[in-house]
């Protein structure tokens, strides 16, 4: 079968296959069971680990969970042994540590519970088959770790790394092959040294660093008499993934080595009718579609996720799934857990899910907008503007802390969303750009220059909104109703990067493909860092009083509004005009990926990281180095698959073209000569383009020879990869997508944009 055929016969395929089918759970009597009743019934949760616990011992794990301090040998033991008969009374064969290296995904390695013991008798030795889980083996597993990215932190004769369990996520089990289950549990991977080589590690060290921040900084404005105990005690990092991603047909896919092999079309047109009608965001989704995101859901369900909505989004065969936010580093386990979960559905149903930033050229990207917030824990969501005056002042003070992490630590910012995949979608089609800039609204806008101009609020038409004075040391009570109605009508900016969205920030130029983690950290550093400089503030306006008055909160707030206001932009954040605004304003546009990951090294950002101890100064240089190998890596081996693309099944398929038309040609100018052959044309046309191809594929080479030129060097070979390698790939694409036009459909080896994007 020629690749041609293989296409015609996918296609067949995807649209005679039926629609895959599961039940759904059943009562014994046949009613439905209702989500919330099997809801995390895969999870071994906190009332599980209490039963299997003795009282004092079941306290003590909570005080370890909540305070990391080490749990004793005997609390784990009765741990593992509960788990493991769960587990095992579900199907359960194997256990894993399942945790998150520097590579995006996560990782695993399967022990089996079998065991053997030996007892030595008279006889001899006696070998018998057992079943154990100790809490050792719970607690601390060793992988083989030099296989995975360290940037250098380790070296291969102390290649060890631990992957240790991290309590505060729950651990669960996931279907294995033939009816079996594996149980999971959540780790960190750190070094000998205690380095964190994965992206959890200093995750949760950033949301404890931001909850010490922001404690105090309550403390502070709720005026607790020294020695009282503060109300607050800790605070929650909260975190909402919507993902973003495209479904297309796996038979398809399979005929497509740049899909399978990058995750993205390196190559190919759009079809003459794609996004441009709007027709498809909040569409009806596709049946075989709904079918693979219910039955994910259901896998999601059962193992706690608590996944909310689902839609088609913009650009055709793309959708979104969001949960319902959770505390940040069970929303980032969720979030990988569900990307897991929906990719194995997908396969299921014959189809594949590209979690790439940018599939296809021309219509939207995914991204992975991280909504933000943080929550007391008396389930106070700090961002959320109350009608209670007291609570304003708290609500603005975290809200210019916010302000000022963004404009400090922006570019850090830009550094934690930076990939190979993400660049491409970065300031394309309807996609955040480069420029981090902050969009708030314009009620919230007018109440931040209200208060910055010592004036009274524009009414904006809104019966609730009253005209108040502010300034001098009375702060007119009636600010208390402004903010309330700023979360009501928070208009949406689209185009904007970060954006209060209500009653928290949402971080929209996070990728879909990424983990949420690293992004997640770099935004707590910041504002824990800003929280910081905040509660100064605040200490150097108390001075020698007891407490802050009102008019001393808003004196530091106002401050605030003064120092950050260049990175509030309430525009058009696609426009041209703002890449020249944000420069006039000194903000950074950082366009390309080692630019970006450059500043993983200014002093301004390192010092703050290290100083809040979310990472050495190790972990950086080897993240640094982690990110510049990656870039580098992924150009390559997209150059490389995009040139034997071109020269073995692009070229081909124009010259056996070429072929036919020469042999009609020849033929035909024969009966009716030259000037009456239109065949001659259309191999005339296709001459220069086919030589354009061929001239294109030398350059590619000559990028790649590039690259391989340079040993050892993770920095200069993303430098090159940058310059060199996407502009080669930027012309062989136009060569090759020009061909694509001209070649007679019968001939074109791949399935086209038109097929991939059709349901
Ligand atoms: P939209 O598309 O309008 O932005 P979605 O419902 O798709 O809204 O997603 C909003 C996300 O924000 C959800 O995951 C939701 O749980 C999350 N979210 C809501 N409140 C908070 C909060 N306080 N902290 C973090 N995330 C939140
Ligand atoms: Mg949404």
């Amino acid at each position: 079968m020629s690749l041609n055929s293989a296409r015609v016969e996918s296609l067949k395929d995807n649209i005679n296959r039926p629609t895959r089918v599961i039940s759904y759970p059943k009562k014994a009597d046949g009613k439905p069971v209702y989500t919330s009743e099997f809801f995390g019934d895969h999870v071994f949760n906190l009332q599980q680990i209490a039963k299997a616990l003795p009282k004092p011992a079941y306290a003590s794990f909570l005080k370890q969970m909540r305070g990391r301090q080490a749990l004793d040998r005997a609390t784990a033991d009765a741990i593992a042994h509960a788990v493991r008969i769960w587990a095992m009374d579900r199907g359960a064969t194997h256990f894993t540590h399942w945790f998150q290296p520097q590579t995006g995904t996560t990782a695993e390695k399967h022990d089996a519970f079998l065991s053997l013991k030996s007892t030595f008798t008279a006889a001899g030795e006696e070998v018998t088959a057992i079943d154990a889980f100790s809490g050792s083996q719970l607690l601390q597993a060793e992988p083989d770790a030099s296989s995975f990215p360290s940037g250098g932190m380790r070296t291969t004769f102390e290649a060890r790394g631990y992957t240790v369990w991290d309590t505060t996520s729950p651990m669960f089990i996931q279907d294995g092959p033939h009816g079996t289950y594996v149980l999971y549990i959540p780790s960190v991977f750190i070094s000998y040294n205690g380095d964190a080589l994965d992206e959890k590690t200093v995750l949760l060290r950033s949301t404890e660093q931001i909850s010490k921040s922001c404690c105090e900084l309550l403390s502070l404005i709720e005026s607790v008499p020294v020695g009282a105990q503060p109300r607050t005690s800790h605070v929650f990092t909260t975190l909402g993934t919507e993902q973003e991603y495209f479904l297309i047909d796996r038979s398809l896919y399979s005929l497509r080595p740049d899909l399978k092999t990058t995750g993205r079309t390196l190559i190919g047109n759009l079809p003459p009718k794609h996004q441009q009608l709007d027709d498809h965001y909040f569409g009806r989704v596709p049946s075989k579609v709904m079918a693979t995101m219910s039955e994910a859901e259901l896998e999601l369900f059962r193992l706690g996720v608590p996944v909310k909505t689902r839609h088609n989004e913009v650009a055709p065969q793309q959708f979104e799934l969001a949960p319902i936010f959770e505390e940040a580093s069970l929303a980032v386990d969720h979030n990988l857990l569900t990307m897991d979960v929906l990719s194995k559905v997908a396969h299921k149903n014959k189809l594949k899910v590209l979690y790439h930033e940018k599939p296809f050229k021309g219509v939207n990207g995914s991204g992975k907008h991280c909504n933000w917030s943080l929550s007391t824990d008396h389930g106070e969501n700090l961002l959320d503007p109350t009608v209670k005056p007291e609570t304003n002042y708290r609500f603005l003070l975290i809200l210019v802390a916010v302000l000022h992490a963004v404009q400090q630590h922006g570019a850090l910012l830009r550094t934690s969303i930076s990939s190979a995949s993400n660049e491409h979608r970065l300031g394309a089609c309807e996609a955040p750009p480069s420029i981090l800039s902050i969009f708030l609204g314009q009620h919230l806008n007018e109440v931040l220059d209200s208060i910055e101009e010592s004036r009274p609020i524009r009414n904006f038409s809104v019966p609730e909104i009253q005209t108040v004075k502010l300034g001098g040391t009375v702060l007119d009570v009636k600010v208390a109703s402004l903010p309330s109605i700023a979360r009501d009508l928070t208009d949406r900016n689209r185009t904007s990067p970060f954006a209060f969205t209500g009653n928290k920030f949402e971080f929209r130029a996070v990728g879909s493909k990424q983990s949420p983690s690293f992004p997640v950290t770099i935004l707590n550093a910041a504002v824990s860092s800003a929280l910081q400089d905040v509660s100064a503030a605040l200490r150097d306006q108390m001075g020698d009083k007891p407490f802050l008055s009102d008019a001393d909160k808003l004196a530091v707030i106002k401050k605030f509004i003064g120092m950050t206001k260049n990175i509030r932009f309430e525009g058009d954040g696609y426009s041209d005009a703002w890449v020249e605004e944000a420069e006039r304003r000194g903000l950074p546009n950082i366009r390309s990926c080692p630019e970006a990951f450059e500043q993983l090294l200014v002093p301004a950002h390192t010092s703050m990281l290290t100083k809040l101890g979310i990472f050495s100064n190790t972990e950086l240089t080897s993240r640094y180095f982690i990110m510049n190998e990656r870039y580098a890596k992924d150009l390559l081996v997209e150059a490389n698959t995009m040139r034997a693309m071109l020269a073995q099944q692009i070229l081909p398929a124009a010259f056996e073209y070429r072929g036919v038309l020469a042999k009609s040609v020849q033929l035909l100018s024969s009966i009716e000569g030259e000037a009456q052959c239109p065949e001659l044309e259309a191999l005339k046309a296709l001459t220069p383009v086919t030589k354009d191809l061929q001239a294109a594929i030398v350059g590619l080479d000559k990028a790649v020879e590039k690259m391989l030129a340079i040993h050892d060097d993770a920095v200069v070979e993303a430098k090159t990869a940058s310059e060199f390698i996407i502009p080669a790939m930027r012309d062989a694409r136009t060569a090759a997508d020009h061909l694509e036009i001209l070649t007679a459909d019968k001939f074109y080896p791949i399935p086209r944009y038109s097929e991939l994007l059709w349901f």
